[in-house]
């Protein structure tokens, strides 16, 4: 196993990792900018190093910083948690040409999974469903693009091959706006992602999120952990999750799992990774695979007794998996509540210091944040400033002791959403499961 791993993140994800090598007994290096002096895990970890100011990207993107530390403080590996430079390729190419080992999948991997394109292209090929699309990156041939989504069907999305975090996609309603929203969607992409590669989709008007948790190592064994459901989401920002997701039988759980599973062999895959599904009418379609830890693998860990972050280190040192699919049982129900430092009227970030914070507790209620009295929440970054997650025997139970939680946790000093997840949890449609992808929005008005 490891010495010592270097965390390259910041706020929970960070502490996070951080507890779970105290675990293992594996040293730990904090790098943070200078706005992040004062996070938790900086004080909790072993050594700590700067490595640039407030923005970002002269300080958790900055790639040269990030090594330089891992030199100085000799550590054998680099955990880049999620966001940030988790699915940057060049990155993890950086880190193991410097001498590292990056806890993630191979730079490879993570370019392959990376671009939409050859991403669903290798889904296809191990026999995991899709959404009915134009296989491939559109041409310059108008009429041939107008016959393809003529054939897919009205109303289809144009798709960056390189896009992420919800952007780069446009929804078209008739051919009329079809040559046009092609060439937007194909200039915006270039502009933001270097890729201006798009390609077509049919239009799912009703979908839920439901996701698939993988673990696989390097001696060919791979596993999937269940399926979680995040379709309360406001501007394809999940806000609370679950696992396992409503309604979902086991028979096709165990069909969709294998699926995943032999499309982590086919690629080689390595660590923890999720395949992101749309689930419409008792169908799934594979939309895009995420080559990290998710900000809601906690659900999943409640539900299977499953550390993650202990697997991807694992994994990451050449171990083998400690468990076969076998030993994977979904037991009870897990909710997360994403805590944002936003107003919960208008979703403006509300940084600033926490006057005070009396986090929930009891029986299957757990807290990752990095907060604490005194803090003060930068404005540089995300504003998630931690998450609640709850456990119960049922879906119900889980759902009244999240508001039971709800009710419990205090924090002054700045805003937070946690009125609007009072007001989910006292959601008659969602509390009887199966709302759809745009339902928070609509419930919001928006
Ligand atoms: P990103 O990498 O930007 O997150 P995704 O491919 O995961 O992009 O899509 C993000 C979101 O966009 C989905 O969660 C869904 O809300 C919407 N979306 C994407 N593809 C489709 C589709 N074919 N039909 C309906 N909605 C879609």
């Amino acid at each position: 196993m490891f010495e010592k791993v270097l965390i390259a993140n910041r706020g929970e994800i960070a502490l996070r990792i951080l507890r779970c090598c105290r675990d293992l007994g594996i040293k730990t290096v904090a790098v943070y900018s200078t706005a992040d002096r004062d996070l938790k895990h900086v004080r909790l970890a072993d050594e700590a190093v700067c490595i640039g100011p407030p923005s970002s990207t002269d300080s958790y993107l900055n790639i040269p910083a990030i090594i330089s530390a891992a030199e100085i403080t000799s550590a054998d590996a680099v955990h880049p948690g999620y966001g940030f430079l988790a699915e940057n390729a060049d990155f993890a190419e950086r880190v193991e040409s410097s001498g590292f080992t990056f806890i993630g999948p191979t730079p490879q991997v993570i370019r392959t999974m990376g671009d939409k394109v050859s991403a669903i292209r290798e889904m296809r090929a191990a026999g995991v469903p899709c959404v009915p699309g134009s296989d491939g990156p559109l041409g310059k041939d108008e009429d041939k693009n107008k016959s393809l989504a003529r054939e897919i069907g009205y109303p289809v999305i144009v798709k960056a091959a390189g896009g992420g975090g919800g952007r780069g996609m446009r929804v078209v309603r008739g051919e009329d706006e079809l040559i046009e929203s092609i060439a937007m969607t194909q200039a915006e992409a270039g502009a933001a992602f270097g890729n201006p590669t798009v390609y077509m989709e049919k239009y799912l008007e009703t979908p839920r999120h439901v996701e698939f948790q993988v673990l696989a190592d390097t001696h060919g064994n791979a596993i999937h952990l269940g399926e979680r459901d995040c379709s309360m989401q406001r501007r394809h920002q999940k806000v609370v999750e679950e696992a396992p997701a409503p309604g979902i039988s086991e028979a096709m759980r165990n069909d969709i799992g294998a699926r995943c599973v032999e499309a982590c062999k086919r690629i080689g895959y390595r660590g923890a990774g999720t395949f992101e599904f749309l689930y419409e009418n008792g169908e799934f379609y594979f939309i895009e695979m995420n080559t990290r830890v998710q900000v809601e693998h906690p659900v999943t860990e409640m539900v299977t007794g499953v550390d993650i972050i202990k697997a991807q280190l694992l994994v990451a040192a050449g171990e083998p998996l400690p468990y076969k699919q076998s030993d994977i049982q979904i037991k009870g129900h897990a909710f997360e509540c994403r805590v944002n430092a936003e107003d919960p009227n208008n979703f403006m970030p509300s940084p600033g210091m926490i006057k005070q914070f009396h986090p929930p507790g009891g029986l299957g209620v757990r807290v990752d944040s990095h907060i604490y009295n005194g803090y003060v929440v930068p404005p540089n970054y995300d504003s998630m400033i931690g998450k609640l997650i709850v456990y119960g025997n049922t879906r119900e139970s889980a759902a009244a002791r999240m508001s039971g939680a709800l009710s419990e946790v205090f924090i002054d000093g700045i805003k937070t959403n946690i009125p609007l997840h009072r007001d989910i949890f006292e959601d008659e449609n969602f509390l009887a499961g199966g709302t759809d992808i745009h339902y928070l929005e609509k419930k919001l008005g928006l």
